[in-house]
């Protein structure tokens, strides 16, 4: 099997809550996963129990051939494969675009600081944010933060990227350009799952959509399944426009 991902029957309870109820769904190598459904469902809980910032009851979780659900489970080297964004993109705000980037590879792997320079460069290109190498936060827009945070991650030369709402904070014309970065590395060919509420972007980019509904996987399918919802809940939400 090429399943980068795969999660059977997850269980996740936050004290009496239960957040996630059974989740199963699996991810193949090169694949672009949109998880969508409403606030509350549980899209952020399932995928922050893929680079296990959560543990889990129940069920199981293969990630890269990690098995995350083992309480003997190496988080360092899971998290060496995983790359996760965020919301708020989390930059160091006294250092520079490239030196945000250069932290992580000298720090966790090792790399001398020459590789890690020349390895930041390429990736701030990927985002095309090359001209901006020396720029503090504060001098970048939300966008081109968001940007720097994407490559921070790229320069750990992750195997599966794990997106949560990364243009929620951003307005309407720097979400475009975060999105372009996203599509680029999807056609790239980078495995990634994206808990997004851009259903144009999910419908065109998504190679599979995922549609949580009370912790539970209540629909998935191609793209295509957001203009034919099976279920009443899937139309409703569609039909929500959110
Ligand atoms: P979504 O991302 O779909 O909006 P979440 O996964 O963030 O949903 O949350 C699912 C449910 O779990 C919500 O009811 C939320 O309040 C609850 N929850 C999430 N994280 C915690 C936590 N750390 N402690 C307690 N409850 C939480
Ligand atoms: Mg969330």
């Amino acid at each position: 099997m090429s399943a980068v991902v795969s999660l059977t029957n997850v269980e996740k309870s936050f004290g009496a809550v239960k957040v996630l109820n059974g989740v199963s769904f699996e991810v193949a190598r090169g694949e672009v996963a949109a998880v969508i459904g409403q606030s509350g469902s549980g899209k952020s809980t399932a995928l922050r129990c893929i680079n296990a910032l959560e543990t889990i009851e129940g069920g199981q979780i293969m990630v890269c051939g990690h098995a995350v659900h083992d309480p003997k489970l190496d988080k360092k080297t899971l998290r060496r494969d995983v790359g996760i964004v965020f919301q708020s993109y989390n930059l160091f705000p006294h250092l520079t675009a490239e030196q945000n980037i250069m932290l992580a590879p000298t720090c966790v792997k090792g790399i001398g600081k020459a590789a890690a320079r020349d390895l930041a460069r390429e990736v701030l290109a990927r985002v095309g944010l090359e001209a901006k190498a020396d720029h503090f936060p504060e001098q970048l827009s939300g966008g081109q933060q968001q940007r720097v945070a994407i490559a921070r991650s790229l320069a750990m030369q992750p195997k599966l990227m794990l997106f949560d709402e990364v243009t929620s904070a951003l307005d309407p014309q720097l979400t475009g350009e975060v999105l372009k970065v996203m599509e680029d590395l999807a056609r790239g060919g980078m495995t990634m799952i994206l808990v997004t509420h851009e259903m144009a972007f999910a419908r065109k980019v998504a190679s599979k959509v995922i549609y949580m509904h009370q912790g539970t996987v209540w629909e998935t399918g191609p793209g295509a399944m957001l203009d034919d919802p099976k279920t009443p809940e899937l139309r409703a939400f569609v039909g929500s426009g959110l």
